[in-house]
């Protein structure tokens, strides 16, 4: 790419562009306690929670920005008994709305009434395939059972299921198995997501990172599974950053893709983004949303490719994943203005696969769980 070409991208590149998705964290409360949660240590309490009115005007201010679809989030969405409300503001704001949910905690009767009021897609989580290993994982005895009853009346509804997958060590092994369950629920997609090292992830890494013969006979098995499942199941698959060549465009990108409400209203470009020191988040209840996004602190500091430094600064492909993850270059280099460290061209890249390597090889199968 020559020099002109480059900095009409970086001009381009620098102004805020319209997002495309809102993911509401409603709440951080959860039956659950998944050690790769993803989200920050220090839970945010219900007495902090924004309430269903704010979510309301918080949604009809994204409409009006171009956002054009909701991620109903947690923690558990459904610990919060006003969702059925706050779902009917995302319909009424013009959202897509898209329930994430572990399925504990939400009653056949609320479902229904969530659909009565137009909720568009779910996507349920899955921690294993059986319900001792699923139970184990989650902290949660019962709760594996829960899904399979909470997937069925899904699509009984007629309501598109996603199945999300998170997938370490300790169940990567049964990935074909996770495929056939997906099938046999009923999902019309499934996402195999390899655990992402922040939050309580980055905590446990010793007991979830996945060795590299286990991610590479997991590419194996996704490449049949969609040759086999075409038009009956798609499935999302990425490699995990440690072992691939370039980072991925983290989010799409800082500030260009979406933003994350906290449950108590502050607006991040990304959820682990508070790992960052030194920036300064907004807060809904202080500062239009639309106003946030465009020139908030938070969402300038990396938006863009002025940031850069080097190999990203000449690296043509600099607008393509825009130096991949700022929270997992802070973590492993110390500078979240560093090249992520899962480029094969960061100085960092050596020593990231040889401590990913090292955890994958521990015996160490015990979980911190995720707890208020
Ligand atoms: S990852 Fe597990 S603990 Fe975290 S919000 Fe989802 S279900 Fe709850
Ligand atoms: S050097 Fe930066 S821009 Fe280039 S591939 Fe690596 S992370 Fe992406």
């Amino acid at each position: 790419m020559n020099a002109e070409a480059l900095t009409a991208i970086e001009k381009a590149a620098d102004a805020a562009p319209i997002p495309m998705a809102l993911l509401a964290e409603l709440t951080h409360r959860c039956p659950l306690k998944c050690p790769y949660c993803s989200n920050p240590l220090d839970l945010i309490r219900r007495s902090s929670e924004l309430s269903a009115e704010t979510w309301a005007d918080v949604f009809a201010q994204a409409a009006a920005m171009g956002v054009l679809h909701v991620h109903l989030s947690g923690g558990e969405p459904a610990a919060r008994r006003d969702l059925p409300e706050i779902v009917e503001s995302a319909v009424t704001a013009g959202l897509y709305t898209n329930l994430i949910t572990s399925g504990v905690g939400l009653t056949e009767a609320t479902f229904a009434d969530l659909v009565a009021r137009g909720l568009d897609h779910v996507q349920l989580s899955i921690q294993g395939t059986d319900a001792t290993t699923a139970d184990r994982i989650g902290g949660y005895k019962g709760g594996f059972d829960t899904k399979m009853r909470v997937a069925a009346w899904i699509v009984a509804a007629g309501v598109p299921l996603t199945v999300n997958a998170v997938m370490h060590r300790q169940n990567l092994d049964r990935l074909s198995e996770t495929i056939d369950l997906a099938v046999r629920l009923g999902a019309r997609r499934l996402e195999v997501a390899h655990t992402q090292y922040h939050g309580w992830a980055y905590r446990n890494r010793a007991a979830l990172m996945p060795t590299p013969g286990q991610v590479a006979r997991s590419g194996e098995i996704v490449a049949e599974a969609r040759r086999r499942l075409e038009g009956v199941l798609a499935i999302d698959y990425v490699t995990p950053d440690h072992l691939a060549k370039y980072p991925k465009p983290c989010m799409g990108g800082w500030g260009r893709v979406g933003l994350n409400v906290t449950p108590s209203g502050k607006v991040l470009p990304c959820h682990a983004a508070e790992t960052i020191p030194g920036l300064v988040f907004d807060t809904v209840t202080e500062r239009p949303l639309a106003e946030i996004w465009r020139e908030g602190a938070a969402f300038t500091a990396f938006r863009g490719t002025g940031w850069m430094q080097e190999p990203c600064a000449s690296c043509p492909r600099k607008a393509v994943d825009w130096g991949g993850c700022r929270c997992q270059a802070l973590a492993w280099t110390g500078d979240a203005a560093a090249t992520d460290p899962a480029c094969t061209l960061s100085p960092h890249n050596a020593r990231m696969r040889a401590e990913a390597t090292g955890e994958a090889a521990d015996a160490d199968e015990a979980f911190a769980y995720r707890e208020m």
